[in-house]
């Protein structure tokens, strides 16, 4: 297994739709592993296929104890509405309330390529309607007013002035 880079806002990439995976072999295996502990070093809650650079219908989701590989995701069926804030490991240090469904059935392929089909509501519904976005080349803060989304995404795009906007994953170094 290996840790993947990080692709941050304003990498094309981001803003691509991805492509359905045509069978689940060993290499989108292997790359579900990747995804998966390239999510566990950067604590987060999700992580798509685009977010690492690749163009593939491929995301994985961990939050309220569901521990989740989802190969061409679908949102069958969303009901209800909640508000609830939201970030992105791809526009570190920004966050906003986004409103969504609040309960979703999601239908997908797991890391055997069997399909499943899952009731979610609360934080894993969010968690996957996130990353089913990210396949699409949606980002969260695509569901804010116009203003308040060129507000936050200017002060972001300041603050990161400078920075690649291709981030190595790599282990955990001692904050200075
Ligand atoms: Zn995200």
């Amino acid at each position: 297994m290996s840790l993947l880079d990080l692709h941050l806002l304003g990498s094309p990439v981001l803003r691509t739709q991805s492509e359905e995976v045509e069978e689940v072999d060993e290499e989108v295996r292997t790359f579900i592993d990747d995804l998966f502990e390239s999510m566990d070093a950067a604590k987060g809650i999700g992580l798509a296929a685009n977010q690492v650079g690749v163009a593939r219908r491929v995301a994985v989701v961990d939050t309220q104890g569901t521990r989740l590989a989802m190969v061409n995701p679908v949102i069958v069926s969303a009901e209800g509405k909640s508000k609830g804030e939201e970030g992105c490991l791809s526009i570190p240090d920004l966050y906003a309330d986004v409103t969504r469904p609040d309960r979703i059935v999601l239908e997908a392929l797991d890391r055997e390529g069997a399909k499943y089909r899952l009731e979610a509501e609360g934080l894993l519904a969010r968690a996957i309607q996130h990353e089913i976005d990210h396949l699409d080349g949606i980002l969260f803060v695509d569901y804010l007013s116009p203003l308040k989304r060129k507000l936050l995404v200017t002060r972001w795009k300041k603050d990161h002035r400078g920075e690649d906007l291709i981030k190595p994953l790599g282990p955990v170094t001692a904050r200075s």
